[in-house]
């Protein structure tokens, strides 16, 4: 099954978001794109400037809008590279992780980040492809026009364990007692900050992922993608 158009597909962290649209942009044969990944990367070019969340929001702005970011949208190999080399791992670091809300939420960052994501878009779908787009604000702000929106959330708990397993993996140290306060961190910036924040739009659909493993969460998007005629 082919994609036609845009998914967006929202949540918290630690919900299976990049897991499960991954895997549908891989069975759909169509893009991909973890609008994280970019938010991510441009803080790290923040903390690269030697600046932290003290920093005023003028000069956060300035490095980060300034950043070279490249996105790859290849589901089966996602890349991210900052003035040229690539920082995938670089960028799941705690460094990251504690700063990047803070720079996320400055309106001139997001102006910017939006902008490239809407020309990496219109590229994909131009041809009449597909791609799955994730992120915070993907059906409320960057592609509001999305013909299927979903919005995954799971309890904190559930998340913290997912991230720690994640970390584990990738051989990253991690405490769940931490991992628990930062998710909770995370989404309470993420969610109350004053431009585009996290909240699922009116029209998605919302999955709790609680009891739901990536496989049950994949079949009901691939019926979703067939349901409303985004199949080729
Ligand atoms: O998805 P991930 O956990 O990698 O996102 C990292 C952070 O990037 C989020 O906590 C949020 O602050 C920011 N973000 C955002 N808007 C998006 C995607 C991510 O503000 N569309």
């Amino acid at each position: 099954m082919a994609l036609r158009g845009v998914v967006a597909m929202d949540g918290p962290s630690g919900t299976g978001k990049s897991t499960v649209s991954r895997r549908l942009a891989q069975a759909c044969s169509a893009a991909y794109l973890d609008t994280g990944a970019m938010y991510r990367a441009a803080t790290l070019a923040v903390l690269r400037a030697g600046l932290g969340d003290d920093a005023p929001a003028a000069e956060l702005a300035r490095v980060a809008t300034a950043a070279s970011i490249e996105s790859g949208t290849d589901p089966s190999a996602p890349t991210i590279t900052l003035d040229g080399a690539d920082v995938s791992a670089e960028i799941r670091g705690p460094e990251v992780t504690a700063l990047v809300s803070a720079v996320s939420a400055v309106p001139e960052v997001r102006t910017e980040l939006v902008a490239r994501q809407h020309a990496l878009i219109r590229a994909a779908v131009d041809g009449g492809g597909g791609i799955v787009v994730e992120g915070r604000d993907i059906g409320t702000v960057v592609v509001p026009e999305a013909p299927l929106k979903v919005y995954l959330t799971a309890s904190p708990e559930v998340r913290a364990a997912r991230r720690g397993r994640q970390d584990a993996r990738a051989g990253r140290e991690s405490d769940l007692h931490r991992t628990l306060a930062d998710v909770e961190r995370r989404d309470r910036l993420d969610s109350s900050r004053r431009v585009s924040p996290l909240y699922a739009a009116a029209d998605a659909l919302v999955l709790d992922t609680d009891l739901l493993s990536a496989d049950a969460v994949l079949a009901r998007l691939r019926e979703l993608v067939a349901e409303r005629g985004l199949g080729g």
